[in-house]
């Protein structure tokens, strides 16, 4: 008998673990509590000229207003302040972690390639982006996990990896030797958040992805300033995000939705061309969940012969530093793009097989990982 269908988008908050986990993201969802973003707009940067100050400087001013959006945001949790009795700041730290993007833009880190181009004239790093974000698709996803959907999902041209593997191949990868109208269309911060508002008129959430959603964080930061609406922000990455990309995201973020591929840094890099894999990723997992509301799926695809080498120590580091975050344990993988045929690949060029998915399962139980919530 098939099983055809997945669980019903309301019932799954009827599963109280569920329901306790993602207390912050079902609030919003109830109109009970607020979407961080909106907070962060709330909140004044005090006596300062942002567009006068060298990056260095924007920073000392975001580690203080940070302190000031956390108490914000515990008075407004506690029930203590109201966001709509607040005054809209003359210069707000969404204002100030959008003048920092585009200062980062300049001088590219927004991910850990650090190539330093300056994207605005024109100069492209690895995700072969300058500064205009282009989306090739925006629409409700049903495909994503039962705590998420529908999700309003859009999707970013350009990736800071080059999988061999990638099933999104044309628009994180092959866009580069062509015109890149072809694949997707340009969007403005402006223009970007009227496609959010198209969507969350029916949509659980803001998904931002690609390719990956990094080198637009400027893009993704101006939007929001046009955009108000109680809707909760997901970022869905390969989380290979820059220590300062992902202090610009802390704050803005309700929900992480981050992959978790490999243990192995030189299997990694085969696979991406990204060094050192594993310390950013899993840097970047804990991060956030640490300066968040631990409410993250994280997604492991199992990989053919690679349960031993990958899956397992991944499921060891989740269950002792993300243990609240639930894993989707992915069976889907395909060989496509660069695999399929190069005898390179031979011992990837196959299906995962239930054997393997049966052990990755097993010993996530063993660990206490939660992941049929999310499958
Ligand atoms: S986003 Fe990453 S890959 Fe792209 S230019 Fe910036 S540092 Fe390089």
């Amino acid at each position: 008998m098939f099983r055809f269908l997945r669980v019903n988008t309301e019932q799954i908050w009827e599963n109280p673990l569920v329901a306790r986990r993602f207390q912050h993201y079902l609030g919003v969802l109830r109109g009970e509590k607020v979407a961080r973003y909106r907070i962060v707009k709330k909140t004044p940067v005090e006596n300062v000229d942002i567009e006068e100050l060298p990056l260095s400087e924007l920073w000392v001013h975001h580690r203080e207003t940070r302190k000031k959006f956390e108490e914000l945001e515990t008075k407004i949790g506690e029930g203590k302040d109201a966001l709509e009795g607040l005054p809209k700041p003359e210069v707000s730290f969404l204002d100030l972690k959008t003048q920092i993007a585009n200062k980062i833009l300049t001088n590219c880190h927004f991910c850990e390639r650090r190539c330093h181009v300056n994207r605005t004239t024109g100069k492209l790093g690895f995700c072969r982006l300058a500064d205009k974000s282009a989306v090739t698709s925006a629409f409700l996803h049903y495909g994503e996990e039962p705590p998420l959907i529908p999700s309003g999902t859009i999707f970013f041209l350009s990736c800071t990896f080059r999988c061999v593997f990638c099933q999104n191949w044309s628009i994180s990868q092959k866009w580069g030797d062509i015109d890149v109208l072809n694949e997707g269309y340009f969007v403005s911060p402006k223009s970007l958040s009227r496609i959010m508002e198209n969507l969350a008129k029916e949509a659980k959430n803001i998904n931002w992805v690609g390719g990956d959603p990094t080198p637009n964080i400027h893009t993704i930061l101006g939007a929001l300033t046009y955009f108000d609406l109680n809707v909760i922000q997901l970022w869905n990455s390969n989380m290979f995000v820059s220590s300062e990309g992902m202090d610009l995201l802390f704050d803005v973020m309700d929900f992480w939705l981050p992959d978790l591929k490999f243990h192995e840094n030189k299997f990694a890099h085969e696979m991406t061309k990204a060094k050192n894999y594993w310390e950013i990723a899993t840097r970047n997992i804990k991060l956030a969940y640490d300066n968040g509301f631990q409410e993250m799926i994280i997604r492991h695809l199992v990989m053919p012969g690679r349960v031993k080498s990958d899956t397992l120590p991944i499921l060891d580091w989740c269950a002792a530093n993300v243990e609240h975050a639930f894993v989707n344990i992915m069976g889907q993988w395909r060989p496509e793009h660069k695999i399929h045929g190069d005898p390179h690949f031979q011992s990837l060029d196959k299906r995962v097989t239930a054997k393997e998915m049966d052990q990755a399962r097993r010993y996530a139980d063993q660990l206490g990982i939660h992941w049929r919530e999310v499958r």
